[in-house]
């Protein structure tokens, strides 16, 4: 095999209550990488489509992600790398999660598989890590391993999947306004209340048994954020209004899709899931502010060679 080409799919991180720790991935909307041997050995980004991005291997979190994979590795060859932008970077989906996944899973497969996905995490971390100067795992592991993941963090983090309703399907929003990761960060407040922690580890643990036992009824009572969501969403132009509407129109709970702008609403059902999709369009329209909406199952197999 000389060349591959991955379809790494866009991702919802936080989930409302699992702020850093959940996230879930989406289908049919990512980027796609193609990986290629090369006879000059290192990386190198040869094209980018759909975005300005940087093609310089340190300054783009594919290049940085594969280079991180090949320091475990001895290769005979070098790799060049395409990405086809199908995501926009900051829109809160995973953009560089999704480059950085597809292009260790394209590398790994040229390489004959020799790390399995939960390795790869690692390294799609690094690219996290130059995206937002923190290595987060939330949207590389459900990129890389489908459905729902739970991130204990640690010195040895777990990363641990979580079993997807078969009809649980997600509505994104995505309100095209300038949102960067760190300014949505430093809204944050650094201590929470007591009352407010316990609130939200109940919220995370029904989230998690709601998931496990196919329990729709919970999930959209653990669908709730005490903590994060009343400090971040002023950032985000008429965000009451767009979650009130998508509740309304039957979505089981939702909130704020990684750091902004984009918001996401699970529902039971694909055509709940569409409902809510346009009451949130005749909500928003109004506004004058560019948007984008979609509809996405959950994704259980993550990045995938097509
Ligand atoms: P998102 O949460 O959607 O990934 P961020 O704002 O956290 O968005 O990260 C995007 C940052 O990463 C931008 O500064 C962008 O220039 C940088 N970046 C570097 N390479 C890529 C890539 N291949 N895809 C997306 N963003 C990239």
């Amino acid at each position: 095999m000389e060349e591959v080409k991955v379809f790494a799919p866009a991702t919802v991180a936080n989930v409302s209550c699992g702020f850093d720790v959940l996230g879930f991935c989406l289908d049919h909307v990512g980027d796609t990488v193609i990986v290629r041997k090369s006879n000059t050995p290192g990386v190198r980004i040869t094209k980018i489509e759909g975005q300005e991005l940087p093609l310089e291997t340190k300054k783009n979190v594919a290049g940085v992600a594969v280079e991180a994979l090949l320091e475990q590795i001895e290769t005979p060859f070098g790799f060049e790398i395409e990405i086809e932008k199908g995501i926009k970077a900051g829109s809160g989906i995973g953009s560089s999660a999704a480059s950085s996944a597809g292009a260790v899973v394209g590398v790994n497969a040229l390489l004959g598989n020799p790390f399995s996905r939960n390795e790869l995490i690692a390294f799609a971390m690094k690219g996290e890590e130059l995206a937002s100067g923190a290595a987060h795992a939330d949207n590389v592991s459900p990129a890389l391993l489908g459905g729902f993941t739970l991130v204990r963090c640690g010195k040895k983090p777990d990363v641990i999947s979580l079993p997807a309703p078969t009809e649980l399907f997600a509505t994104i929003i995505h309100p095209k306004i300038e949102l960067r990761t760190a300014d949505a960060r430093s809204v944050l407040k650094q201590s929470i209340s007591l009352d407010k922690a316990i609130q939200q580890w109940g919220n995370v643990g029904a989230l998690v048994s709601g998931l496990y036992t196919n329990n729709y009824k919970l999930i959209s009572r653990a669908l709730v954020d005490v903590i994060i969501e009343p400090e971040r969403s002023i950032l985000i132009p008429h965000f009451d209004e767009l979650k009130a509407t998508a509740l309304a129109a039957g979505g089981l709970g939702g909130g704020i899709s990684g750091s902004g702008p984009s918001l996401f609403t699970l529902s039971r059902g694909e055509k709940t899931a569409e409902n809510v999709r346009q009451a949130l369009i005749k909500s928003f329209e109004p506004h004058g502010i560019p948007f984008d909406t979609f509809v996405s199952k959950i994704n259980t197999h993550g990045a995938k060679i097509v």
